[in-house]
């Protein structure tokens, strides 16, 4: 088999690659580990100027009808009541708009527009083990589909293939993944019928930020879905898991009223995922016929709503390089115009992970304060004020894109 572009990893990112390779009539396969798509219970909150890139597309409109919510607030609350609310003034204020997306639409969507192509095929079920080489060029992927071996020839090989990603370390492109000192778990929920179906909620209990669970956050989906995101340092999240059903829901109940709904919907843990989020930035984006994107050069948490912002605009970068590199009529795309690429992309990609920095010194360094007592006072400082939560804005919904 032989290809124009060869993707490891169906993620948002190189979905979006595909789609917008496919368009321009190049040959592009994609090549996915897991055999059908996978039900992410993640939140996924995609900013305007996203939207925006994705137009060119032809494909935002319909990401927006059948996958988003553009919020009209997120509203922050502890006990004693409301403590802050990020309102539509101050998305305006901001220049931008948080929209919450459910990613396994999202990428159904992405996928489909790229079969529709007419010049994606999509292998699934096939794992990626190293590259195919010709002297110093990568000319190609190798892995395994159950028992057999799998090759596929390209003028192009593209690793979007997640944080471990195999075609970064079989290129020998170094990384330094820095430990995020917090655990994200997870849940797709039913949207409960009390809380507005347009916006974000955030509960806070100051009282169990030593112990307990301190924060819950729920973002409603598409279609009376939604998901519910519990961060929690690890060695908690580890306890938590241990403790069994009963303590974290009566927990739960104690964070926020909303819970014993959860409850009847939710099983714990069953109904749960835990996730760890390392981040870093790759030393390179490119060599000789291969690229990577996405989390793949960039691993992100989920601090600031980047890691999907990022892999979108890295594969609109890419694929504008791809072209012109391609259409050239050499064998493989030169090193030179992925260097354009990675030129184009890694200030922005930096802005993005140095928040998650930023969210993991604030983490570390405020565990040696007086939190309880400081959150709700910082908190509705911030909201008499106005102008912190709007910079906080302006810097999310900018990072990945703005020059
Ligand atoms: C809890 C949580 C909340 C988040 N919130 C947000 C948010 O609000 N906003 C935002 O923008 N981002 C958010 N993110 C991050 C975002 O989801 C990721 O950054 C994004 O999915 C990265 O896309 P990607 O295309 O780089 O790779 P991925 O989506 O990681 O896709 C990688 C793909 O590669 C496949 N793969 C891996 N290894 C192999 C192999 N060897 N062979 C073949 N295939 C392979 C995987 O199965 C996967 O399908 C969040 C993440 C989490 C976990």
């Amino acid at each position: 088999m032989r290809v124009d572009v060869a993707i490891a990893g169906a993620g948002v990112g190189g979905a979006v690659l595909a789609l917008a390779l496919g368009r321009r009539g190049y040959r592009v396969a994609l090549v996915e580990r897991d055999a059908s798509p996978p039900r992410l219970a993640r939140p996924e909150i995609l900013w305007s100027a996203t939207f925006a890139a994705l137009d060119g597309l032809g494909i935002g409109p319909r990401i927006l009808a059948e996958s988003s919510v553009p919020l009209e607030a997120i509203e922050v609350a502890g006990p004693e009541g409301p403590l802050l609310t990020l309102s539509r003034e101050d998305f305006t204020a901001a220049g931008t708009r948080p929209h919450s997306t459910n990613p396994t639409i999202t990428r159904a969507i992405l996928l489909e527009a790229a079969l529709a192509t007419g010049n994606v095929e999509v292998h699934r079920g096939v794992a990626i083990d190293g590259l195919l080489k010709d002297g110093e060029r990568v000319a190609g992927l190798t892995g395994r589909q159950g028992d057999a071996s799998f090759v596929l020839e390209a003028r192009l090989v593209v690793g979007d293939d997640g944080t471990q990603s195999v075609v970064r370390k079989s290129l020998g492109i170094a990384i330094e993944l820095s430990p995020f000192p917090i655990d994200f778990i997870t849940a797709e929920i039913r949207w409960p019928a009390e809380l507005a179906p347009d916006r974000g909620y955030v509960r806070l209990n100051p009282a169990s930020f030593r112990e307990g669970l301190p924060v819950l956050a729920l973002l409603p989906w598409a279609g009376g879905a939604g998901v519910l995101l519990l961060p929690l340092p690890h060695d908690r999240a580890d306890r938590l898991f241990a403790e069994g059903s009963v303590a974290f829901w009566e927990e739960l109940c104690t964070l926020a009223p909303v819970g014993r709904e959860l409850w009847d919907q939710l099983e714990f843990p069953g109904s749960f995922a835990r996730v760890k989020r390392p981040f870093g930035h790759a030393a390179a984006y490119s060599a000789e016929g291969a690229a990577i994107l996405g989390d793949a050069a960039h691993p992100m948490t989920p601090a600031g709503g980047q890691g999907a912002n990022a892999a979108i605009g890295d594969a609109l970068a890419l694929a504008e390089a791809v072209d012109s590199g391609l259409r050239s009529g050499g064998s493989t795309v030169p090193r030179e115009a992925l260097l354009a690429y990675e030129k184009v992309r890694r200030p922005m990609n930096a802005r993005s992970v140095a928040i998650s920095r930023s969210a993991g010194r604030a983490f570390r360094f405020g565990g040696r304060l007086p939190l309880p007592a400081l959150v709700p006072v910082l908190a509705r400082l911030a909201e008499h004020a106005g102008f912190p939560k709007r910079l906080l804005l302006r810097r999310f919904g900018a990072a990945f894109v703005s020059g």
